[in-house]
């Protein structure tokens, strides 16, 4: 076992771009003995260094993985395309930074799965680190590829190239995977049989999918008794400590701060966030065990900001209280604090207000529809006059900069509602000239709805690209002018994320086509050729706009169906149609359980709730 010859890569990294993306070495990075740590863990994430080390799930599994005395984990991330062309050039493969040990000398490689448009750096990953890219192609010499994070709630146009996937929280799952490979790591079907009988562990080799003549799927069959007819995401009961030592990257991250997850879960209930309904339920991390982590993970990182991340950080309980006692004590040291996610109303201000302080440049607010009848349908309950002044306390506070994030392609849209984007941001832009003068700026970023599997909208189509067209068209006649700037996503991308996020296992044929003719790097704009895709999905004979653009009857067996992420079919009906007649769905913790079927799925007594602080609980005790 060697790691990769220091020479080669001494003459090949002056020749690419950030080679610091390539050494290792850094801050808290963790080197083990290589030949004395019995079991090697590579955690793979499929897009560049700056990107990967600002994904706070690596840093979890890093930390837990490295804390095992028998263990060792080291990251891996997608060389850009300059350094994969340097690397073939010269024979060196894709190796670890901690030890620069190939890929194929791991005896596992944990992939996380963020975005649908990175599947062909997966592929590159496993090429260059020296991996068969087919799971049918790989035997006992080979390392295990197991694939977690969002992208497994709909894994099926990946499954041809993973052994296994994780769905679902990952901090338990892993240490039992772990000692399932101390049990029988050595022969891999063994392994396999045995993982499929773990809860959240899907083993796509012991299923078989049988089509209907329409092209649709019939049934996602197990082919094996070790294989569960469905799979439920894993979750754990309380967050467990958070990561405080961790790596400090030499290139400037995507987020280049300290990040403490206070939250998981949402129940705000957006119909179109996927991430709303898939890391239920929500559960909260005690004040206290934020404040002394903290303390930790400033001190060993050196970092001058701390974010407070989850999906609605202002809806944490005492987030007021919270950001206070930060100030206090690492305000004296410059640390400044964010969070991630405001809502729009005066509280998220006053919050903002605290931990900006004098140096107050963006707030970004996601109003995601123009009109009110529109934020009804995909339930985001903020209404006009809140958004106004909301928007002028912000500039009289002090703030010039406001980023807003809108979607079109939503059900029921008319163009009156994409007009209303317009006429809503027109009038925002006269309360930031009245407030601001010619310093007031908005940026406006309008997205195209993906209707993700495991919503409500997942039966619902992808907007066509003529619609699309003729709206984007409107939104640019209707928003310009000076401090307004407008952005917005190319129909084709849509198209491809789409097809991609709802496909099924007919798919790994098109990814591997479209990696082969050369496509890599596909969530950057630049690299994106979606011509290619085309191109692939015609080779194999089939249409992206079968997977993307076509309504899905109720009762049709969806690709991802026999992956359930704990919320029940049930409810996300009954969210489709209340969309559809417009009518919204309060927060469940702001009044009952709306019965989406996770206390149903997770049958967790009240005190394992209490203590991992479970949104669920208060709701549940006013519901009796
Ligand atoms: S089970 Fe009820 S209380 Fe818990 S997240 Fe779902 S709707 Fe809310």
């Amino acid at each position: 076992m060697v790691s990769v010859d220091a020479t080669a890569l001494g003459s090949t990294l002056p020749q690419v771009v950030k080679p610091a993306r390539y050494t290792g070495g850094e801050w808290n990075s963790v080197v083990k003995d290589w030949e004395r740590t019995p079991i090697k863990f590579a955690l793979a994430y499929p897009d560049v260094y700056e990107v990967g080390m600002s994904n706070l799930a690596l840093m979890i599994l890093y930390d837990i993985l490295n804390q095992q005395e028998d263990a060792l984990a080291e990251r891996v991330y997608t060389p850009w395309v300059d350094m994969e062309q340097a690397m073939r050039a010269s024979g060196i493969p894709l190796y670890s930074l901690e030890s620069r040990h190939p890929l194929h000398e791991f005896d596992i490689v944990g992939f996380t799965l963020p975005y649908e448009l990175n599947c062909t750096n997966v592929l590159t990953m496993l090429d260059l680190g020296g991996i068969p890219l087919l799971a049918s192609e790989r035997n006992d010499a080979h390392p295990l590829i197991i694939g977690g994070g969002s992208g497994t709630y709909n894994p099926e146009p990946l499954v041809d190239f993973f052994d296994l996937f994780v769905v679902g929280e990952g901090e338990e799952v892993i240490l039992e995977l772990l000692q399932l490979y101390r049990d029988c790591g050595e022969n891999r079907n063994r392994y396999l049989l045995r993982a499929a009988e773990t809860d959240g562990a899907y083993v796509p080799s012991l299923y078989e999918v049988t089509y209907s003549d329409d092209g649709t799927v019939r049934e996602v069959s197990p082919t094996h008794e070790s294989a569960k007819p469905s799979i439920t995401k894993r979750i754990v009961d309380s967050l467990p400590p958070p990561p405080t030592k961790v790596v400090v990257p030499f290139v400037q991250a995507v987020h280049d701060r300290a990040t403490i997850e206070i939250q998981r879960g949402c129940t705000q209930g957006c119909r179109f966030c996927q991430a709303g309904m898939i890391y239920r339920p929500l559960r909260q991390r005690p004040q206290e065990e934020i404040l002394a982590a903290a303390d930790k993970l400033l001190a060993a990182t050196g970092y001058e900001e701390l974010a407070l991340v989850s999906l609605s950080s202002c809806n944490y309980t005492g987030i007021e209280g919270l950001v206070e006692q930060l100030l206090a004590r690492h305000g004296p040291t410059y640390t400044s604090i964010s969070l991630p996610s405001l809502r729009m109303d005066s509280f998220s201000l006053r919050l903002a207000e605290m931990f900006h302080g004098r140096r107050k440049t963006g707030l970004t607010f996601a109003p995601e529809a123009g009109s009110e009848r529109l934020r009804r349908v995909i339930n985001k309950n903020l209404n006009h006059d809140d958004i106004l002044s909301t928007a002028e306390s912000a500039y009289n506070s002090g703030w010039h900069r406001i980023k807003l994030y809108f979607m079109i392609g939503l059900p029921t849209e008319t163009m009156e509602d994409v007009e209303a984007i317009a006429a809503l941001v027109n009038e925002l832009r006269a309360v930031g000239r009245r407030a601001r003068g010619k310093k007031a700026e908005l940026n406006v970023s309008v997205a195209t709805l993906i209707p993700k599997p495991h919503t409500p909208f997942q039966w619902i189509p992808l907007e066509d690209r003529a619609s699309l067209d003729e709206k984007h068209h409107v939104l640019r006649n209707q928003i310009r002018g000076r401090g307004l700037k407008l952005s917005w996503n190319d129909p084709q991308t849509s198209l491809l994320e789409a097809a991609l996020s709802r496909g099924d296992r007919r798919l790994g044929k098109v990814i591997l086509h479209a990696w082969q003719a050369g496509a890599r790097f596909d969530a950057w704009s630049e690299a994106l050729d979606t011509q290619r895709w085309w191109q692939a999905f015609s080779a194999q004979g089939l249409d992206p706009a079968f997977y993307a653009r076509r309504e899905r009857p109720l009762d049709e067996v969806l690709p991802w169906d026999h992956i359930s992420a704990g919320v029940s079919k049930e409810y996300l009906v009954a969210e489709l149609r209340r969309s559809l007649a417009e009518e919204a769905t309060l927060d469940c913790r702001e009044g009952s359980c709306r019965t989406c079927g996770i206390l149903e799925t997770f049958h967790r007594d009240p005190e394992a709730m209490q203590q991992g602080r479970w949104g669920c609980v208060g709701v549940q005790q006013s519901a009796q």
